[in-house]
């Protein structure tokens, strides 16, 4: 109900949700000589004074009749957007995440707006700075390049974009570093351009697709054939060419002028992805990662909300991308942690992806190699399309796997004979190794020999970890450090132990067992500088380093063709965990770690250590792959009642008085007893881990 427009027409309500941790809309009168078309519209931003504090708020309704007094109503203080920054369709979306996830509404439209829109800045592309040639440059021959390929290249490309190239697509999309375009500039052939706030077209050269093998082509012809709302799964084994499928089917839906959404896990999009996208797509790419600064990130928003951008790429939260045209979304090693938010709106993006899809009736394309089991059960039951891929792309063999039964075996520093012999082999081979070990550090615990106690963190009591070769000792929750106490803390006891393994130690203990082999740790601790991943990768590609060892940083998204060897340095982690799904969550490690290996001519071996080498799931996994473990898994989720065949809730409550979140959630407890809900199994209150 709008109000209309006449002269001396009271104002009208405008009802907002606010950035803050409160259920429900709020009214304000919309501002004197706001009438009818100047009226804010639902998805726009406007300022309002909200207690002390002036908010950047949503519209959600204009008109109607507020449940208070419009005499105590404000108006408000500014509108911030002529037309919605948040859609329909998106506000839809957001609408069910808040009730989907029991969020505040006002955060979780926050939490889709980028940061500078939050802060109520405009929703506007700043000025462009462009690279473009000068009439020297455009004249001069492919010749004047010989020795700077790169600058050959960057000309080349610039020779097709007489309106010249963003910079940050220069640097971002095709890698061309400062240097490059320094060079170009002093020699005459290149300068710097501002353009007014609107993306330039870049088509980006092409690269051919290779001809698709009959699994891939007939997964293609199967997701082609959608039209509307439907979720797919498509499981393919490391390397069987799941990212070229996704290819195929962008590139349908750039021709047909729709929009695609990719989300990729945090530590998947690599320079490599993106320019392995932009190579083969010819159209504008928005990507959105960790490494943008606020206007970059803005910048990217409005790419994609004004359909400037073809391709949406992007982690977790470009899940809430806005865009003009969409018509696919791809959601790519969907299994993997990064895409749930932890703090905050608590989401998993990958749900919130399916419910987009079905909310703008497009197809959806979950991919893994190593699918959720939640995924694989709406597979299995016919909920969502299953494909499958089976066997690898171009010349790569499948791995074989083996389980090396630790117990009763002489070990240096957690690592087998039959393991280091194997690593000997395959360096004298030529071969690159690698040794996988999903915790950092020297040591996760410092033991005290006599009575069993562990160093805690005095802050979150957890046990903490030996870093620096056990010179320090950090917690791996809060950051918290401390230098290791001389005796035990408890029994005074003086023979303390570093017990257990650590990326940090199996490092150490490698270098004095292979003297002489060029060798590389990737963890956490090890790679702290942005981009300093990205180095040791290519060093690792260009055969430079022969011996790696690292957490799950090196489980995914790496290509390295001459690396045969993988070892699982302790398979048993997460076999008897509380958490249910730890398991799962090894098993896929093991299965990507595994993936590495053997992807170029070399066929690969993968040795997993184990003192349960009679586990059986265990032994599923290594005989039949992913694949039947999960099966098996599922099996036993649904014995015990467990998601995706019951629902968990979690009732969790903290504060800094030990006593009032005992209180609150016995009280919690018992309201929901009295609700003698037959199916319903209640567990607790117990104290929580951390
Ligand atoms: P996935 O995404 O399933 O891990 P990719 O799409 O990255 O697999 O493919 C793995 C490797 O195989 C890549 O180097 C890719 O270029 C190559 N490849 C994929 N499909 C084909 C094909 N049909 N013919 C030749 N090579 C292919
Ligand atoms: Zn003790
Ligand atoms: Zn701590």
């Amino acid at each position: 109900m709008k109000q209309s427009p006449k002269s001396g027409e009271t104002a009208s309500i405008v009802r907002v949700a606010v950035p803050a941790p409160l259920r429900g809309h709020f009214d304000y009168l919309s501002q004197i000589g706001q009438v009818g078309q100047n009226l804010p519209q639902p998805g726009c931003r406007v300022r309002v004074q909200f207690g002390r504090r002036k908010l950047v708020a949503v519209v959600t309704a204009v008109g109607g009749e507020s449940a208070l007094d419009r005499k105590r109503l404000r108006p408000i203080s500014e509108t911030l957007d002529n037309t919605p920054v948040l859609g329909e369709a998106l506000l839809e979306l957001l609408d069910w995440a808040a009730g989907y996830y029991h969020h505040p509404i006002g955060e979780v439209y926050a939490t889709a707006l980028p940061v500078l829109l939050r802060k109520g800045e405009a929703a506007e592309r700043r000025p462009q700075q462009n690279w473009r040639l000068t009439p020297a440059g455009s004249e001069c021959e492919a010749q004047q390049f010989k020795r700077a390929p790169r600058q050959q290249q960057m000309w080349q490309a610039l020779q097709q974009q007489p309106d010249g190239i963003p910079i940050e697509v220069l640097r971002q999309t095709a890698g061309y570093s400062a240097a490059v375009m320094n060079r170009l500039e002093s020699a005459g052939y290149a300068e710097q351009i501002t353009v007014a706030g609107k993306t330039p077209s870049v088509s980006v050269k092409r690269m051919a697709a290779p001809k698709l093998n009959a699994e891939q082509a007939e997964s293609v012809a199967a997701l082609s054939a959608d039209s509307g709302f439907q979720c797919s799964l498509l499981e393919g084994i490391t390397g069987s060419g799941k990212t070229e499928v996704y290819l195929a089917l962008v590139e349908q839906a750039l021709e047909a002028g729709k929009q695609v959404l990719i989300l990729v896990p945090e530590i998947g999009l690599t320079p490599q992805l993106i320019a392995r996208f932009s190579e083969r797509l010819s159209t504008n790419l928005a990507v959105l990662h960790s490494g943008l600064n606020d206007r970059e990130r803005l910048d990217a928003w409005l790419d994609a909300r004004a359909g400037n951008a073809g391709v949406v790429l992007g982690t977790r939260s470009a899940v809430l991308t806005p865009l003009l045209r969409p018509g696919l979304i791809i959601v790519d090693e969907e299994h993997d942690a990064s895409y749930k938010q932890q703090d905050g709106l608590r989401y998993s993006a990958r749900d919130v992806a399916v419910r987009r899809a079905q909310l703008h009736d497009i197809p959806i394309i979950l991919g893994s190699a190593t699918p959720a089991l939640e995924s694989l059960q709406n597979a299995l039951s016919g909920r969502y399309r299953h494909l499958r891929l089976h066997q690898r792309a171009g010349v790569a063999e499948k791995p074989s796997m083996r389980l090396l039964d630790l117990r009763s075996k002489q070990l240096s520093e957690g690592l087998s004979p039959v393991l280091l012999s194997s690593v000997q082999t395959h360096l004298d081979a030529g071969g690159q190794v690698l040794l996988f070990l999903n915790r950092r550090g020297y040591a996760p615990a410092l033991v005290c020999h006599d009575c069993g106690w562990i160093a805690p963190c005095r802050r979150c009591d957890t046990g903490m970890t030996l870093h620096r070769g056990g010179r320090a000792l950090c917690c791996h929750h809060c950051g918290a450090q401390r230098p290791p106490p001389e005796v035990c803390e408890n029994c005074s006891g003086q023979e303390l132990l570093a017990v257990g393994e650590g990326t940090e130690r199996i490092a150490g203990a490698l270098r004095g067992l292979f003297p002489g082999v060029p060798m590389a740790r990737f963890d956490r601790d090890t790679l702290t500088r942005k981009g300093s991943l990205e180095e040791r990768l290519q060093q690792v590609r260009e055969g430079k380093v022969k011996l790696l060892v690292g957490t799950q940083m090196l489980a995914k998204g790496h290509d390295f063709p001459n690396l045969s060897l993988v070892g699982v340095v302790n398979a048993d982690h997460g076999l008897f965990s509380a958490d249910f799904r730890a398991f799962e969550r090894m098993a896929q490690l093991v299965t990507q770690v595994a993936g590495r290996a053997g992807r170029g001519e070399r066929a690969g071996e993968v040795l997993l250590q184990t003192r349960h080498p009679d586990h059986p799931l265990l032994r599923l996994l290594v005989a039949h792959g992913y694949h039947q473990f999960a099966q098996a898994a599922l099996a036993e989720r649904e014995a015990g009642g467990l998601p995706p065949f019951g629902y968990l809730a979690l009732l969790q409550a903290e504060s800094t008085q030990a006593a009032s979140p005992a209180a609150f959630l016995d009280a919690a407890a018992q309201a929901a007893y009295d609700l003698n809900a037959p199916d319903v199994e209640l567990w607790g209150p117990v104290p929580a881990p951390m």
